[in-house]
């Protein structure tokens, strides 16, 4: 069968997604496949179609447990006769799945590792037709990522007992290291290797001073009623702390952290997952097994500790690939905290490389660039132009020219020897009168009271901000004088210009935004009827919503407006199966709301 078919029947999709038709052509035609794709970059099909392509059995090594029964629902939505085996079967449960497997009735097997590593599991396998190998979530395999599994080396037994089956290994960890690490531990035969842009356009970066966060959480959430959405905070104490306050402001929201037993957090998660709270207080414990599509944002309370996570956090939102909120609050307090941390550390190794993530996070936060092309270069990715779809790009902040202020400062620095601290160098450039300042003939200095025009505060600001953007350090080793380092140098001698953020005043709303750019012309008192009746759907049926209709299928609805099964078919996500299924059920309701 063509598999554009197969996209379009089972599926209900007309476009291949970047990269899928290559990774299912090369499995198809029994190749091995390495892809990283970003979060909601579409991973799920490219084993899936293949699955329904081969004669014989397709696996699925996933750790995601938890995950394994929806993912089967869905698939089983679709018309994929798929099954899984993992811990939470009872015997019972499994004999019937083996029994299944072994009369050829399933296509789709979800596996979890450590049933790989049970002796003698791998020649059971053997007896049944075994097509293909997807492992997902692979950088599991490698120390270099971030979650590690020792179950999951048990996999480099694959080609040794299907040396002619192809193996495709899927990750959403870009770094070449773990890539490496993966293809040479799967034994992979000259993969095919797929590196996916990790763009993700559908969602707006924003990141804002922290002030009275609790509040400003609270109104951000408030803006978005009905909405889904995910708070990151980095303390089990301060996500108790922000949960109960949205609760106490009418918000249904419930916490997520280590702290609680398995049996809540498990709980917790699948209230969020059916849409039954619309906010997760969470740690970053909450994270690998988010299937969730509709997430509409996703708020740092706190700095994270590197771009990396951050960028995996805020990737929960807009998995359906519509437009969704990022948002960070940040403050110095965060940037002490994170110091205080890195400085209890032992491994000499482990603490340089814990600072070096926190500078380019702060980087990140400061950054007079738009946020997108930062975080696209941390990746290696030559983002070019300027994305229009971030609070820089945007204008809700505006950069100023302060090369000149910043001369002043760099100035006096290096006129009095680099050996002074931040308010000394305040004094210097401001002209004060002090004991300190008599004591060293600074007065004398050229840039003494240089910068007399303006307040205390500014010249702190100004050195605060070349600081974050490693213009100046402060040596720790002496009493924390400033320095200049290359950076500053190049900006001192007027070689480079330098950039401070400043808020603007009225800032634009989201919903101003949306309508600029030409989103969400969509009827929504129509999107939230189809919403409810998803959701009567999934309770009757016990799945999570989405496991119904994604988001973008119902936006879709509001604007085809289908009536009957044709126009029906063309809503996207809806496939053969999908109209069979769902098509007498929403069709009325549709005609019910548009009068007919
Ligand atoms: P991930 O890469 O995170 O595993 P998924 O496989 O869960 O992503 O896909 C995210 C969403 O995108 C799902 O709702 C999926 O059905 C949808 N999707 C995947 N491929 C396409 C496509 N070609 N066209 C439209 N939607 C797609
Ligand atoms: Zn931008």
């Amino acid at each position: 069968m063509q598999i554009k078919k197969i996209l379009k029947d089972k599926f209900g999709y007309k476009k291949f997604r970047a990269n899928q038709e290559d990774i299912i052509k090369n499995i198809i035609s029994g190749k091995d496949v390495f892809a990283a794709m970003p979060t909601g970059g579409g991973k799920s099909l490219c084993y899936q179609i293949p699955s329904i392509v081969f004669e014989g059995l397709s696996i699925v090594v996933s750790p995601l447990v938890s995950l394994m029964k929806d993912q089967v629902d869905e698939a089983a939505e679709n018309g994929i006769k798929a099954a899984y085996i993992n811990s939470t079967l009872t015997a019972e449960e499994a004999k019937n799945v083996y029994a299944d497997l072994y009369r050829g009735d399933i296509k789709l097997l979800y596996l979890s590792p450590e049933r790989l590593s049970i002796d003698g599991y791998f020649e059971r396998l053997k007896e049944l037709s075994v097509a293909f190998f997807a492992v997902d979530e692979a950088h599991c395999l490698s120390e270099w990522g971030h979650d590690f599994r020792p179950d999951y080396l048990n996999l480099s037994k694959i080609k040794k007992y299907f040396p002619d089956i192809p193996v495709a290994a899927f990750t959403a960890t870009a770094t070449l290291k773990v890539q490496k690490d993966i293809i040479r531990i799967l034994k992979m035969d000259d993969p095919f290797i797929v590196r996916a842009s990790f763009d993700r356009p559908e969602l707006f970066y924003r990141v804002e001073q922290k002030d009275i966060v609790l509040d400003q959480i609270l109104a951000f959430i408030k803006d978005r009623p009905g909405d889904s959405g995910i708070v990151y905070r980095t303390s089990r104490k301060d996500v108790e702390k922000t949960a109960d306050y949205l609760t106490k402001h009418g918000i249904k929201a419930l916490p997520y952290h280590a702290g609680l037993s398995n049996s809540v957090r498990e709980k917790n998660q699948e209230k969020f997952n059916r849409d039954k709270i619309n906010v997760i207080c969470a740690t970053i414990a909450f994270g690998m097994g988010i299937n969730k599509l509709n997430v509409r944002y996703v708020v740092h309370g706190d700095l994270p500790k590197s771009i990396e996570g951050y960028y995996q956090e805020t990737g929960r939102a807009g998995r359906d690939g519509l437009e969704s909120q990022c948002l960070l609050l940040y403050g110095g307090s965060d940037v002490a905290r994170v110091q205080y941390h890195i400085g209890n550390m032992t491994d000499e190794k482990e603490k340089a490389k814990a600072e070096e993530n926190l500078w380019r996070m702060l980087g990140f936060a400061k950054a007079n660039v738009c946020r997108r092309k930062m975080l696209l270069e941390y990746f290696n990715e030559d983002s070019g132009n300027n994305c229009g779809f971030c609070d820089v790009c945007t204008d809700l902040v505006e950069r100023e020219d302060a090369t000149i202020d910043s001369q002043k400062i760099m100035s006096a620095i290096i006129r009095s020897g680099e050996k002074f601290g931040i308010l000394h160098i305040v004094d210097i450039v401001c002209g004060a009168d002090t004991e300190k300042i008599r004591k060293f003939n600074h007065e004398k200095l050229k840039t003494w009271g240089a910068g007399k025009d303006k307040s205390k505060k500014w010249w702190k600001s100004v050195i605060e901000e070349l600081i974050m953007q490693d213009a100046l350090i402060k040596d720790s080793e002496s009493y924390n004088a400033l320095k200049l380092t290359q950076k500053g140098s190049n900006i001192l001698y007027g070689r480079e210009k330098f950039y401070v953020i400043k808020k603007k005043e009225k800032k634009k709303t989201v919903e101003e935004l949306s309508r600029q750019l030409g989103i969400a012309k969509y009827d929504k008192d129509m999107f939230q009827m189809l919403k409810d009746y998803r959701f009567e759907l999934a309770v009757e049926r016990n799945v999570p919503p989405y496991i119904i209709f994604s988001d973008k299928s119902l936006k879709d609805m509001c604007i085809i407006k289908p009536v009957d099964n044709s126009s029906f078919l063309r809503v996207t996500g809806v496939g053969e199966r999908k109209l069979e299924e769902y098509g007498p059920l929403f069709i009325p309701r549709i005609k019910e709301y548009l009068g007919y």
